[in-house]
């Protein structure tokens, strides 16, 4: 019979394991009865399946859960690893207006090869790739679809603290459009965001550092319409145009083995989009519900503000499901909108006017989507309000761990009298407990230590990362071989 059925007699037949290892160790086993026929076990274990799946919604296309996600319903970090075939999309920052469930918008693609992209990041949405068990030094790769600040808050932090969280070894690249002149571009962007991170970047200079200050940026022509911004690995990412008030703002499309993702950013609903995004499997706008009297009282937006925002630099809800029902994708998705309740219906009514497949919000934070070739499934993710920082990851291909020498000392940044007046620990310290202080870097050269001199715990929670992607590459040459 069809796969479901197996599922089920394989679970009946674990059921009647597990019972009769139970009854072993019971003194009177339960009386052993004559089975219900074949029909009465279908009639009543299969009651309203008429044997297949049944089609009563829209999800049902290669919508499904995969066999190796552990729950259907939510994603916990850090508890499923993703497959060589698989493409994995989280929604790190969801919204244009920054609250504490919803940070500025942000969306992380994980592919089945080891590569990881971030697209956008807006203020906030680093704390959620901490809470989804994203070391910050696996960031190396962002595209800006814009230089509106809530799709770039978090830059600064990132390239900091991502650089002291070991990011040592790869650069940071920035991917973004230039703009009408050198001015508006993603280079003088980055300029004045190293500008501005003077003193801080001065500071963790007194810690390994490596590539990690030698941000890269890679600007491309914000006219050059279906142009590649980036192709590596198998991956391609493209951009065009999208009509956001200013120059410059951009759409991205990224095509994987045989799978797509596009992000629109923001802006206007458009023929380019459509154009550049169409047979797209997943397919994600930006979206603003057409509510704007209600939404302008409920946000604190005057209505003329509102109305004046989303009409000159905005998708309606009706325009995203148009634009849905023009491009087809396999799942159509939505985010950089308010998660609210009075809104959420009626913005997929009105999505629905022109869209009739497969539509999920992408929000708010923490929402997965897994997606292979023929299955698709969005879930809840779980991320904890607490989380701590995933272990720097490293690629150990030589095997070894490179911790690069400090570019600078507390001496040479800090005069000494302010060190001076540093209370001696002696003072603070109980009794009998002497910590050994680390009050400067102690050797004179990169430290290199062979993979086999490290402690087991730094080598599997530093590796874990680098052994996916090699178990991933394996099986996916095994497969193509
Ligand atoms: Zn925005
Ligand atoms: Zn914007």
């Amino acid at each position: 019979m069809r796969s479901f059925s197996k599922t089920i007699n394989t679970l009946l037949a674990a059921a009647f394991a597990g019972l009769l290892t139970i009854s072993a160790a019971i003194a009177e086993p339960p009386p052993i009865q004559d089975p219900s026929s074949e029909e009465d076990v279908i009639a009543a274990l299969y009651g309203g399946v008429s044997g297949d799946r049944w089609k009563e919604g829209l999800l049902f296309e290669g919508v499904r859960p995969m066999p190796w996600l552990k729950s259907a319903a939510n994603w916990f970090p850090g508890t499923e690893e993703v497959q060589p075939e698989e493409m994995r999309v989280t929604f790190m920052g969801t919204s244009p207006s920054i609250r504490p469930g919803q940070m500025n918008t942000s969306i992380f693609v994980e592919l089945g090869n080891g590569d990881k992209f971030v697209f956008d990041m807006g203020e906030g949405a680093v704390s959620n790739y901490v809470a989804a068990r994203v070391a910050l030094n696996e960031l190396n790769h962002v595209f800006l679809t814009h230089l509106h600040v809530d799709h770039f808050g978090s830059l600064p932090y990132l390239w900091m603290f991502g650089t002291w969280a070991g990011g040592w070894h790869e650069n940071l690249t920035v991917h973004g459009p230039s703009g009408r002149t050198p001015d508006y571009g993603t280079k003088t962007m980055v300029e004045g965001m190293k500008m501005m991170l003077g003193w801080h970047k001065d500071a963790f200079s007194v810690f390994p550092v490596g590539k990690g200050w030698d941000i890269q940026v890679n600007e491309f022509d914000f006219r050059d319409n279906g142009g590649t911004v980036y192709e590596k690995n198998g991956v391609k990412v493209i951009h065009w145009q999208r009509s956001h008030a200013k120059d410059g703002a951009s759409g991205y499309r990224l095509d994987w083995n045989g799978m797509c993702f596009v992000w629109t950013g923001d802006g206007r609903p458009s023929k380019l989009d459509i154009r550049y995004a169409k047979g797209c499997d997943l397919y994600v706008t930006e979206m603003q519900a057409e509510l704007i009297e209600i939404s302008s009282g409920v946000q604190g937006v005057p209505p003329f503000l509102g109305r004046y925002t989303v009409d000159t630099h905005h998708t309606p809800a009706y325009a995203a499901g148009y634009l849905a029902n023009q491009i087809k994708p396999r799942m159509f998705m939505t985010t950089h909108m308010a998660f609210d309740p009075y809104q959420n219906e009626e913005s997929v009514a009105e999505v629905r006017e022109h869209w009739k497949g497969p539509f999920h919000f992408g929000a708010p934070d923490g929402i997965v989507v897994n997606m292979t070739k023929d299955l698709v499934w969005v879930r809840e993710g779980i991320l904890p309000d607490f989380p701590n920082n995933r272990s720097p990851q490293f690629d150990f291909s030589n095997g070894q761990l490179v911790v690069p020498l400090p570019p600078t000392s507390r001496e040479e940044i800090q005069e000494p009298f302010v060190r001076e007046q540093q209370i001696d620990p002696k003072l603070y310290y109980p009794e009998g407990y002497h910590p050994h202080l680390l009050e400067d870097w102690p050797v004179t050269s990169d430290l290199v230590v062979p993979l086999d001199d490290l402690p087991e715990n730094l080598k599997g929670s530093m590796g874990e990362a680098w052994r996916l992607k090699q178990k991933n590459l394996k099986a996916l040459e095994e497969k193509s071989e």
